[in-house]
């Protein structure tokens, strides 16, 4: 157990208490259901002795290096808008299509799959930061590798820096596609420099990042570009086990008339295979078909691939886990079980950090750093207030700035807040409306200021453990 809490970055020891939802995930882990003790009242962190675990029929497997296999990418594109990641991963998909197969490919799935030197890559056709982290908010890191699209002739935009925090945060690799090359406009060297300016020096400027001059509407660079994802996949060395338990991640779903509720999955490790039973979060399914992303029905599908998937007992949520279970009784069961627990309010709300719990919070759990989401009403004071809350020392907590920019706070912040648990500050910003919608539900703290030191002097007190926690 103790060598199982380590990935969790707990290192535990008998005495040491360890939150619910880790010790729900060790349980998960070793075929157990972990119960809170009925006697046992309200929330906060419970310790492992105070729940009863019972044991269910889900099949959990170690997963063993010699059964390892390569598997496709995944990538995702992101960018500001009109930069062209739509025609970007149009133009990829038609280099696919030969002539015999011309209009072969009908099937807008969520996700495609194309080959490049005989070699699959999979590319997640929902572009843009919010679904990426809609997802991550939910706990699945499907993408292997971003594609951040600027245009050559517009270069680093708002939005760029947005999606670029985002991948960050994720821990993603990151490479650049400059697109529009095409254009007499196109000013690469720009770009470079820009990109040099905020972090991402190119390669071929004696830095790390691969910057590709590409082109949708002309179809130039395409190849080097999917030559490029070919060898960063390789040297990530990415592998499964096909013949491990199949679990794979929703990446799209809808109710579709004469289908019911349908979902594009992207496997993760196993085979997938038609007859299959599942449980995915609180539904269980039956895999009764499963079809490509040319709208063909196959009988099974590979680690990394993208596939419809039909047989859900109601719609999946993007970014939930199709896992296979052995009998449609235990899927069924567990759903029960499921449906009960939230029913019952157990799995609400995850809890996420806010100032004023966080001292407790690193206390109790695993939690190292304040992370913070930072919006001001100009540069000026972005540089300003990320000088100084970068200046605050403090020996129990480190801080990270995840994102910093001009403009009020809007959705995009605060997904990236829900996704990496961090807080959002806002400095002489307002919050758009969708944005304080979404924060309500995805539990985000929004701390507005409009007096610096006001700002500052509470992150401190929060990162000394000094503030009051208020519930
Ligand atoms: P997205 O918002 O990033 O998905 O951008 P789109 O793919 O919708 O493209 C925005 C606009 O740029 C469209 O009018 C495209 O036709 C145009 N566009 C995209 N790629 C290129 C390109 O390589 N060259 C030129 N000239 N126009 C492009």
């Amino acid at each position: 157990i103790i060598s199982d809490l380590i990935p969790f970055k707990i290192f535990g020891n008998a005495d040491k208490a360890i939150d619910i939802e880790v010790a729900e995930k060790i349980c998960e882990k070793h075929g157990f259901k972990l119960e809170r003790d009925k006697r046992e009242k309200g929330g906060g962190v419970h310790k492992v002795e105070e729940v009863i675990v019972e044991p269910v029929a889900q099949v959990v497997e170690e997963v063993e290096e010699d059964k390892l296999e390569l598997r496709a990418p995944i990538i995702t594109f992101m960018g500001h808008v009109d930069h062209g990641k739509t025609s970007l991963l149009d133009a990829l998909r038609k280099t696919q299509v030969t002539a015999g197969e011309a209009g072969g490919i009908t099937q807008h799935i969520g996700a495609y799959c194309i080959f490049h030197n005989g070699k699959p890559i999979t590319f997640i056709d929902t572009p843009g930061h919010a679904a990426f982290s809609a997802m991550r908010a939910r706990g699945a890191n499907v993408t292997d590798i971003v594609v951040l699209v600027i245009a050559a002739d517009d270069g680093i935009m708002p939005q760029t820096k947005e999606a670029l925090s985002h991948a960050k945060a994720a821990g993603v690799q990151l490479m650049v596609a400059l697109n529009k090359c095409d254009l007499p406009t196109a000013n690469v060297m720009r770009v470079k420099s820009q990109l040099q300016d905020i972090g991402l020096a190119p390669v071929d400027w004696g830095g790390e990042i691969e910057v590709m001059e590409v082109s949708a509407k002309t179809g130039l660079g395409l190849d080097n570009l999917l030559e490029t994802m070919s060898l960063q996949a390789e040297v990530l060395e990415l592998k499964a086990d096909p013949k491990a338990s199949p679990r794979a991640t929703v990446i799209e779903s809808s109710m579709v008339a004469g289908k019911g509720p349908v979902a594009t999955v992207i496997i993760g490790q196993g085979t997938l295979k038609v007859g299959q039973p599942f449980i995915c979060g609180p539904l269980w399914g039956k895999v009764k078909a499963i079809i490509n992303d040319r709208g063909e029905s196959i009988k099974s599908v590979l680690p990394g691939m993208p596939c419809e998937v039909i047989g859900f007992s109601d719609m999946p949520h993007v970014g939930d886990e199709v896992v296979v279970m052995n009998s449609e009784r235990d899927v069924k069961k567990l759903s029960e079980e499921r449906l009960e627990e939230i029913r019952q309010k157990k799995l609400s709300v995850p809890r996420r950090s806010t100032l004023e719990h966080l001292f407790a919070s690193i206390e109790d759990s695993n939690k190292k750093a304040l992370k913070i989401v930072l919006k001001c009403d100009v540069q000026g004071s972005v540089e300003a207030v990320s000088k100084c809350l970068t200046d605050i020392q403090s020996d129990k907590c480190n801080l990270d700035i995840l994102h910093k920019e001009v403009g009020a706070i809007n959705e995009s912040d605060v997904l990236l807040a829900s996704a990496s648990d961090a807080i959002i500050i806002g400095f002489n910003v307002k919050v758009e409306n969708k944005a304080l919608t979404v924060a309500k539900r995805e539990t985000v703290q929004i701390k507005l200021y409009s007096i610096i030191y006001e700002l500052i002097d509470q992150v401190k007190e929060a990162m000394a453990g000094l503030l009051d926690p208020i519930t």
